[in-house]
């Protein structure tokens, strides 16, 4: 007689992808609702605190390239990034002659590892702006919802 362990798979109520400044405050928010969430990461693995060759808390002058930026950090060796303006074998092109540079990361918390650190509040408008110029939705709340928590 023989026997097959079959082993079954991890089900999961919520499967987000990407672990950055969306995704990272999504799955805080359903976990702690009870959820089991998966989240699923196209970059590699990364923690500040270990990773001390990328820290945002070095100067600059400590750089081997004294600041200057490279392909994957664009704003220098401490900037954070595995990432930038050009990411290999993911190919971006202006649409009709616009031009929107899209910076993206590839690492655990996405773009949240290099922010300028400016929290900006949302005005009026923000919250409405497909009545304004019909992108995007409105928010089902407006600035006034909010404005007690600013
Ligand atoms: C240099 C810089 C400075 C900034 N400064 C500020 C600031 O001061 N204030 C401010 O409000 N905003 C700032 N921003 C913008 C802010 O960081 C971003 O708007 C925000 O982090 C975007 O969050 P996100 O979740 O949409 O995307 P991201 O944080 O980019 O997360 C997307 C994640 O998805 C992953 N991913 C992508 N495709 C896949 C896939 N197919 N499968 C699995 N995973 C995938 C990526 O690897 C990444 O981890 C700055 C951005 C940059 C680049």
């Amino acid at each position: 007689m023989s026997f097959q362990i079959q082993e079954k798979p991890d089900v999961y109520d919520v499967i987000i992808v990407g672990s950055g400044a969306g995704g990272g405050m999504a799955s805080k928010i359903l976990s702690e609702a009870g959820l089991s969430v998966a989240v699923v990461e196209a970059g590699g693995d990364f923690d500040p605190a270990k990773d001390e060759d990328r820290t945002q808390l070095r100067p600059p002058w400590e750089s081997p390239r004294r600041g200057a930026g490279t392909r994957i950090r664009p704003f220098g060796d401490f900037d954070q990034a595995i990432g930038g303006w050009d990411i290999e074998g993911e190919p971006y092109t202006h649409k009709d002659g616009t031009k929107f540079d899209w910076f993206r990361s590839r690492m655990v918390g996405g773009r949240t590892n290099h922010w300028g650190r400016i929290s900006l509040r949302f005005g009026p408008n923000d919250f409405k702006r497909a009545g304004i110029d019909g992108l995007g939705d409105n928010w089902p709340i407006g600035y006034d919802d909010v404005k007690p928590y600013y």
